[in-house]
């Protein structure tokens, strides 16, 4: 698809970003250009017209951005899912591997009653490491996930076996 293709020529690859020999996808270029941030958010909004979908769940902190337009879109309710020692109230927990160490992410424990409709989103899935544990917040809290949506994928790493294991649709707009 052209304009997909348009959007993909908008990611930008930094080279040793965050450390050396790792390429990071930048998507600030695709997020600075006015039609291009409006057309990602109807291409995702648009496959839950009519769908009841009642909350968005974005991951700190690029799927924020993506998460609250996507929330705003289809009329949703926002969670946000963030690192630790960040959220006021009382909060759940899910903790995951990274490649030296773990890592944890936190919900607020009410951000989601048991069976509300879910959409969880991030900018990349990269391992799936970050959604997997997302994915265990939102089944604590009783949550029915919908759908596991990113900006762009990674497919190279695995990540989207890893989410379909678990037994939940995803979709990805743009892949590498
Ligand atoms: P995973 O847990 O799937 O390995 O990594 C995905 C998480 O790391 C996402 O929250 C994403 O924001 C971040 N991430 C990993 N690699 C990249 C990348 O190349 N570009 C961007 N923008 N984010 C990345």
């Amino acid at each position: 698809h052209k304009e997909i293709e348009e959007l993909k020529s908008l990611i930008r690859d930094v080279p040793d970003f965050p450390k050396p020999g790792i390429v990071f996808k930048d998507i600030t270029p695709l997020l600075h250009k006015p039609w291009a941030f409006q057309k990602v958010i109807d291409y995702i909004g648009n496959r839950y017209i009519g769908a009841g979908v009642e909350i968005v769940a974005g991951i700190e902190s690029r799927g924020f951005i993506l998460a609250s337009a996507l929330a705003y879109k289809i009329g949703a309710g926002l969670a946000i899912i963030r690192k630790p020692g960040k959220l006021p109230y009382k909060t759940v927990s899910a903790s995951y591997t990274l490649e030296y160490g773990q890592d944890t992410i936190e919900i607020h424990e009410d951000a989601i009653t048991k069976g509300t409709k879910v959409v969880l989103i991030d900018d990349v899935l990269a391992t799936g490491g970050t959604m997997s544990a997302a994915i265990d917040l939102v089944e604590k809290l009783g949550g029915n996930i919908v759908s596991v949506d990113f900006l762009l994928e990674l497919t190279f790493l695995g990540g989207r076996k890893r989410i379909l294991e678990k037994g939940y649709p995803v979709f990805s707009l743009i892949k590498f």
